[in-house]
């Protein structure tokens, strides 16, 4: 007999079934898929029947690629900076959150974007100062690669106008050679050397608020892409003791800024609800902030960004991940990181438990590279929500050579790519993967701006790409992505179609509900 049955609705399987209308499930997995009248023919006195009234039911979304700690942090302790539009609307926030702390604790905050502000420049040294001069403030830029900080933070890490970057960052000065407050890529490492790191509670805060927040948009599958051996040990306590409402792949960093030997591989896991079996690396920097490593200089700079590896270096590290038996997934956006990555993935052959190894945004790449990522059976996973949320920089800062080609999912299909969508939140303020869908369809930004129109894709496929492309993505399509018997029965049931509506309406879409495993985890 069956637990619950959906019914009366619009099922969107992302399998190779027929229409259906209906949904059994049993013991927290699909069990029937078919017609009203059949499934609930399954259905006995003690069977759940909820009405779907005619809306629209879909796997639970994969977000692919996520910073759940970074997340619940920004919902827990940290100061959350993505709406501001000006300095002095930093320095404001600053002010006021600084006042409200404890004596002797840090001010964290993230989420600025200068190219939002009016002054058209970051925050400062001197508004860092001027704002909080009593405790350190560290500030990270939207992207993640880069921090703003005060005088106080400087101190406590012990950095001076003499101090040199260390490879593969910089610390910037002004023409006077007086240090800005911020330092990029690997520098910041130089402060996460004295901030305190949070504890196990604080772990455990973030993750509970995250992973609610992301069930409220239908997500029942997600990723923290990079954590360390301390956050580590919190998700695999928290897996043991059944503590984790939806599903998380968990990629261990192997090299974290500011530490100067590689991280040991640690011990895998995959459980139903947690999966650690990808590791994690960083080849270059981000596109909103002009740190990815590109070919060609950045708009209005004579900047190329930053290589955060020596290729022989991150050649050994993926060596040995991957002859142990670890998926791996690297950070690359401009040209020149995705050479290096593909020319490291090419040097590795065959996956001793035949892994595909992955790419992370994969911003920039030409059709040769496509081509070549194809033959290497490499995974992409794009961010057509930057699309939506970062259009401005992107318009900004790139040549008008690879504008064209930014985040190329046409081409990525086209080229035969098994394509996992995501967020990457919390660089994106707005994580709704039906806002990632939109963008992925009309290639427009928040201000209205095509980026690369021509990369357009379907409603259909951005749907496979947040669902199925995630599962695929983790080596969890068996098991997920899809609803179909045998799988487990995580839902998102939508107020719309998002196949018949307008697809610029698509982020007008609600999640009613959501279910993990047959059970509502979430409902509006
Ligand atoms: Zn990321």
């Amino acid at each position: 007999m069956l637990d619950l049955v959906l019914y009366n609705g619009n099922v969107l399987t992302q399998a190779n079934t027929s229409v259906a209308d209906a949904v059994g499930v049993r013991d927290g997995r699909v069990a029937r898929v078919g017609s009203t009248s059949d499934v609930l023919q399954c259905a006995g006195p003690a069977t759940r029947r909820i009405d779907l009234a005619g809306r629209t039911l879909v796997p639970g979304f994969h977000d692919a690629h996520a910073h759940i700690w970074k997340i619940g942090h920004l919902l827990t302790t940290m100061l959350d900076l993505r709406s501001t539009r000006s300095v002095r609307d930093v320095r404001d926030r600053v002010r006021a959150f600084g006042a409200a702390l404890p004596n002797g604790s840090w001010l964290l905050g993230r989420g600025y974007n200068e190219a939002l502000f009016e002054e058209g420049r970051p925050p400062t040294l001197a508004d860092l100062d001027a704002a909080c001069p009593d405790r350190p403030v560290v500030l990270t830029r939207t992207c993640g690669h880069i921090y703003a900080v005060n005088s106080f933070a400087l101190q406590r890490a012990g950095i001076g106008p003499d101090t040199p970057a260390p490879v593969g960052g910089s610390v910037e000065r002004d023409e006077q050679g007086q240090l800005t407050g911020l330092l990029h890529e690997t520098a910041m490492g130089l402060i996460n050397k004295v901030m305190p790191p949070p504890t196990s509670a604080d772990y455990e805060a973030m993750i509970a608020a995250a992973l609610r927040h992301q069930l409220s948009l239908g997500i029942t599958s997600s990723a923290d892409c990079g954590v360390s051996p301390a956050l580590l040990d919190v998700y695999r306590d928290l897996d043991a003791r059944d503590g984790l409402p939806s599903r998380v792949n968990v990629m261990p960093f192997r090299r974290v800024d500011g530490v100067r030997d590689p991280l040991p591989l640690p011990e895998q896991r995959v459980s139903p609800m947690l999966r650690v079996d990808t590791v994690k690396f960083l080849a270059d920097g981000g596109l909103s902030g002009a740190t990815a490593a590109l070919s060609v200089p950045y708009r209005h700079t004579d900047q190329q960004g930053v290589l955060r590896f020596d290729e022989a270096e991150l050649r050994s590290l993926c060596r040995e991940s991957h002859d142990a038996g670890w998926r791996i997934a690297i950070h690359a956006i401009g040209d020149v990181a995705i050479d290096q990555v593909l020319n490291i993935y090419e040097s590795l052959g065959r996956h001793p438990k035949g892994y595909r190894h992955r790419i992370e945004h994969f911003g920039l790449p030409d059709a040769a590279q496509l081509a070549r990522a194809f033959r290497l059976g490499v995974i992409a996973a794009p961010q057509t929500i930057f699309i939506h949320s970062l259009g401005r920089n992107f318009r900004n800062y790139l040549p008008d050579s690879l504008l064209p080609r930014t985040y190329p999912v046409r081409a990525m299909l086209d080229a035969g790519l098994s394509v996992a969508l995501s967020s990457d939140a919390p660089v994106v303020e707005d994580d709704n993967p039906l806002v990632g869908m939109m963008a992925a369809v009309t290639r427009l930004d928040n201000e209205g701006f095509p980026i690369a129109p021509e990369q357009a894709i379907t409603v259909k496929e951005a749907l496979y790409g947040y669902t199925m492309g995630g599962a695929i993505a983790t080596g969890d399509d068996a098991t997920r992505g899809s609803i179909e018997p045998g799988k487990w029965a995580d839902l998102a049931v939508l107020s719309a179609n998002p196949l018949t509506c307008a697809p610029q309406t698509l982020r007008d879409l609600r999640v009613d509900m959501t279910l993990m495993a047959g059970r509502v985890a979430f409902e509006r």
